[in-house]
């Protein structure tokens, strides 16, 4: 493994634009479950409560899902060592933007600037009525759904609701990446949810090389990966930034 981690941290130097693609496995050692796989919180919650129909027409039910899962729960999460590893290789300049399909907020709280939130953050909230957004420190998030300050409809989280669109500007830019990048790093991603799971296919299409880290393999490895650096996102993380030091 480690002349694997090697060889990657050499590709990574150099690569000219190196990007990363996140999924919900680099925020698992930070104590928020996936939401697959026995332990994931769908085999604890029903997935309808982020339906967004079903939000708007039954908001106290499923807010109260919403308050325990993205709140009181994700709320309490720190960035673990891969989140501040990634701050820390862009601020070196190895890495120019990470697309993350998280909406937990731990790559902000850990330093990266350049973030692509492909499914929205949990930590702003919008009006489906008027638009309008605010921080989650403007809200007071208690057992009632929160209520829009301009117009009093019911708010929602600035993420991505089943039956929603992708927020055209991150959708954008994710392609931009995607169509440049000559070398993008996947972690902690089944691959399995569309379309964020085309992001990687279509830098591979476009001849970047693809490095991926996951304990388990994913729908990418056997189809797109080229260097599969199987292992936890914090220790993998932290074994090729020891290399990509060593190697300067
Ligand atoms: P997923 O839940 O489908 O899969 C998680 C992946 O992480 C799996 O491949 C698993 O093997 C891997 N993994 C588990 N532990 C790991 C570790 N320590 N290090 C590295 N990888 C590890 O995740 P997904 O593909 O991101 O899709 C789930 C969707 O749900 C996403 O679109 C995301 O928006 C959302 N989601 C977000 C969060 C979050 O914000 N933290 C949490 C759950 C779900």
């Amino acid at each position: 493994m480690i002349e694997k981690i090697n060889q990657a941290a050499k590709s990574i130097k150099n690569a000219k634009k190196v990007s990363v693609f996140t999924g919900a496995g680099i925020s698992v050692e930070s104590g928020i479950p996936p939401f697959r796989g026995p332990d994931g919180l769908w085999s604890r919650y029903d997935p309808k409560s982020l339906d967004l129909n079903f939000y708007l027409s039954n908001p106290k039910q499923s807010w109260k899902v919403i308050k325990e899962i993205f709140y009181d729960f994700f709320g309490q999460a720190k960035p673990n060592k891969a989140h501040t590893i990634l701050a820390e290789m862009e601020a070196q300049g190895y890495i120019s933007a990470i697309i993350t399909q998280n909406i937990d907020n731990l790559h902000q709280k850990a330093g990266s600037k350049n973030i692509i939130e492909f499914h929205g953050n949990s930590q702003r909230f919008v009006c489906p009525t008027c638009s309008t957004q605010f921080g989650v420190h403007q809200i007071q998030i208690n057992d009632s759904p929160p209520i829009c300050f301009e117009c009093k409809n019911i708010l929602k989280p600035d993420f991505i609701f089943f039956g929603e669109d992708i927020p055209v500007a991150a959708f954008d830019k994710s392609i931009e990446i995607a169509n440049t990048t000559d070398l993008m790093i996947i972690i902690g991603s089944t691959g399995e949810v569309i379309p964020a799971c085309n992001i990687p296919f279509l830098a591979k299409q476009n001849g970047a090389l693809i490095i991926e880290i996951n304990p388990s393999s994913s729908n990418f490895t056997n189809a797109i990966t080229d260097s599969f650096l199987q292992g936890k996102a914090t220790e993998i993380m932290e074994n090729l930034s020891k290399q990509i030091s060593k190697n300067t």
